[in-house]
């Protein structure tokens, strides 16, 4: 869940992670942990047709929830042009 500034509603403040609870602050547009953000548009062959869902998973639940998944998540190294 992503918490923004009251008043300048486009400056987000901090993460929450939708799974445990936990806080993370965002000093100056800078989340200071990475997180995991989902935003999902339901469709037609869906029982939520219409809906848009979106959370927020910490790393440490991102790593427990993955640990359940029967097929792993595809991992590739990132790699950075100079
Ligand atoms: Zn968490």
């Amino acid at each position: 869940m992503r918490i923004y500034d009251r008043k300048n509603t486009a400056e987000l403040t901090a993460i929450v992670c939708n799974k445990c609870g936990r806080r993370i602050p965002v000093i100056k547009g800078v989340p200071q942990e990475d997180a995991l953000h989902v935003e999902k548009s339901w469709g037609y062959f869906s029982r939520k047709d219409g809906e848009r869902h979106s959370f927020d998973i910490c790393e440490e639940c991102y790593d427990k929830w993955m640990a359940g998944f029967e097929e792993p998540a595809l991992t590739e190294e990132n790699v950075e042009l100079i």
